[in-house]
């Protein structure tokens, strides 16, 4: 590849409150359309038009990309939250983490709204490890890697998954599955006109789970859920919040299973 690449980051808030964030990598030809698109979702923003917008761009040393598997996706169709969020704690339970410690994770996502990242939360101890509690853990430095968007893209469409939602959240996944002593990761939107969320794994792939929190709720966010045995906190952080990071092949997309 011989043009230059750059990460592209936006985040935008409305009276201070955090309404939109997104990251990309991308080559240098489409830095025009790619602002333009950032810029076009902060201020339609479901959960409000943003009064501030930042956008940060940076040229990045192609050999510091690190090249990762998709996780596979399956979605799970559930007639309404309650299901949905019985479903959610199976997948946790099968991803290895405890029943209690499981509705503890949980019970976190539906107090919580607003936040920019994710909680970091250690399943032994059963504390939150963010530094900082209102902004979270920003997992940045991710994308789909060129030569499979295309691919993807097409694949994703006959799955009817062909949506900023489903592409982003995969590939955020796939990074957060990787990173050094994550176990599980679950999430639903704060976005309140989407119900859809996910657990995710190395061993049960990306779980799209149809619904977890009702119409028109805005809690809702990220826990990734971190084993402090398998590896230390700040090498997970790192890779995380900075590793540049590449998904390199189009995941495998199960039909849709009924609960
Ligand atoms: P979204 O799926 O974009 O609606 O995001 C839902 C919530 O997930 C946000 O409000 C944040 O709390 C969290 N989140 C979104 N993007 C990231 C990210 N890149 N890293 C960590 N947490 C994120």
């Amino acid at each position: 590849m011989k043009e230059d690449l750059y990460s592209i980051k936006m985040r935008s808030a409305r009276n201070t409150k955090h309404i939109s964030g997104a990251e990309r990598i991308i080559l240098e030809k489409d830095m025009g359309l790619s602002v333009q698109q950032l810029v076009t979702r902060a201020l339609g923003h479901s959960k409000g038009k943003s009064d501030f917008i930042n956008i940060k761009i940076k040229n990045i040393v192609k050999q510091d990309i690190e090249y990762i598997n998709p996780l596979d996706i399956r979605t799970v169709i559930t007639n309404d939250y309650f299901e949905g969020r019985e479903c959610a704690l199976k997948a946790l339970q099968k991803s290895g983490l405890s029943a209690e410690t499981s509705h503890l994770v949980l019970n976190m996502l539906k107090d919580c709204h607003t936040m920019r990242g994710a909680i970091l939360f250690e399943i032994n101890s059963r504390e939150r490890l963010e530094a900082d509690k209102k902004r979270g853990v920003r997992v940045t430095n991710i994308d789909w890697s060129f030569n499979v968007k295309q691919e993807l893209d097409k694949a994703l469409a006959r799955a009817n998954l062909n949506n900023n939602h489903v592409k982003e959240a995969v590939a955020l996944a796939s990074k957060v599955c990787s990173a050094p002593g994550i176990i599980a990761e679950l999430c639903w939107s704060d976005d309140p006109d989407y119900t859809a969320g996910y657990v995710a794994s190395k061993d049960l792939g990306y779980m799209r789970i149809t619904k977890l929190k009702p119409f028109g709720s805005n809690n809702g966010g990220r826990v990734f859920c971190f084993d402090s045995s398998k590896a230390s906190i700040e090498k997970c952080i790192e890779y995380l919040q900075e590793k540049i990071t590449l998904v390199n092949r189009v995941p495998v997309i199960n039909n849709n299973i009924w609960v």
